[in-house]
């Protein structure tokens, strides 16, 4: 049995195809947000990072990241990975 990753969108909730153009975002300490232009699998699983589907929920992120709105689940508690992610058994 094979598994694959599967993403979400981290603020729409869209899932992720094999072709879309995503962009990653990393949410870092202290409250740095850097966004990745280049979608890296091996990357997308990461605590800090949110996946994000296109143009339009970067704005979204953005402007909650400036309101002070974003928050990541995984800094609240320790060992907890990634909801934007997750292995589905095929
Ligand atoms: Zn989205």
């Amino acid at each position: 049995m094979v598994s694959r990753l599967v993403h979400w969108c981290s603020i729409c909730g869209r899932q992720k195809g094999a072709t879309n153009h995503w962009f990653m975002a990393i949410l870092d300490k202290p409250k740095n947000l850097k966004i990745i232009k280049k979608w890296r699998e091996s990357k997308a699983c990461e605590p800090h990072t949110l996946t994000i589907c296109g143009e339009q929920c970067a704005h979204t992120l953005l402007s909650r990241w400036l309101s002070g709105e974003l928050r990541l689940e995984a800094q609240s508690e320790e060992g907890t990975v990634n909801e934007s992610c997750v292995a589905q058994q095929q």
